[in-house]
């Protein structure tokens, strides 16, 4: 069968749910503890309808412009209890798009963004939930803040009436195997864990880690969201 097709995508979804399962029930969790986020970027509309035929209601998008006609459609085709997820870089300055019916957005990578949509947001009477993302590895290619400025960033955070902060994201460095991503997970846990003790009215429960390649060891690592694309939808359609 060609990867895509309805019955490919009803049994990849089945089959990362499965393993999200396993993953959970290795280290004492759920699986109603894991959100699966489809990522349909660069997917067309058919693959959301296939999935949310399958049952899948959590989907990610990484560019804002791609997104919005995808909830119109979805809108227009009464898919209307999908729940979209922002994952991408978003520029500062089209920071005003980023506003809107979405469930979450996880890629608010510096304080000048989390600044802008919380503006945004008040400007446009909403409250948007997000997720700060971390550069935990380091990379240079990565975005995110570095720990250090995480935890300067957080009173400020705190004080935003527009975005409310539920938890951190993180990418895992490209590695061959997905083992090696285990510190990178770990330590956005315990991250979060350092910023709870230091900050007793912060509750950030929400942790957005692991891919195709590694979002079992991101589960077994506490992931309460996994964002996986190509083990759904197959190779990206560009
Ligand atoms: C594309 C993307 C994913 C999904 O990647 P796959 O390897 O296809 O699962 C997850 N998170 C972000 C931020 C992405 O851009």
């Amino acid at each position: 069968m060609e990867s895509g097709t309805p019955a490919v995508i009803a049994a990849n979804l089945a089959m990362v749910r499965q393993r999200i399962a396993a993953a959970a029930q290795r280290v004492g969790r759920t699986a109603s503890q894991i959100t699966l986020v489809a990522v349909s970027k660069t997917q067309p509309f058919e693959a959301i309808e296939t999935a949310y035929a399958a049952g899948q209601r959590d989907f990610g998008e990484n560019r804002v412009e791609e997104l919005w006609p995808k909830v119109e459609q979805a809108k227009q085709q009464g898919l209307a209890d999908i729940r979209w997820h922002l994952i991408g870089t978003i520029q500062s300055r089209k920071s005003a798009n980023a506003i809107g019916p979405f469930a979450l957005i996880h890629s608010v990578d510096r304080l000048k963004l989390a600044n802008r949509l919380n503006c945004d947001a008040i400007a446009a009477g909403t409250v948007m939930e997000v997720l700060l993302e971390v550069n935990v590895s380091g990379e240079e290619s990565k975005h995110g803040f570095t720990p250090q400025e995480l935890l300067a960033a957080v009173p400020e955070c705190m004080a935003y009436s527009g975005v409310r902060v539920a938890g951190l994201m993180t990418m895992a460095p490209f590695v061959a195997e997905a083992e090696e991503t285990r510190p990178v997970f770990r330590r956005l846990r315990e991250l979060r864990e350092r910023v709870t003790l230091e900050h007793p009215g912060v509750v950030w429960p929400e942790l957005s880690m692991g891919m195709t390649n590694d979002f079992e060891v991101a589960v077994e690592e506490g992931a309460t969201l996994v964002r996986v694309g190509s083990a759904i939808f197959g190779a990206r359609q560009y």
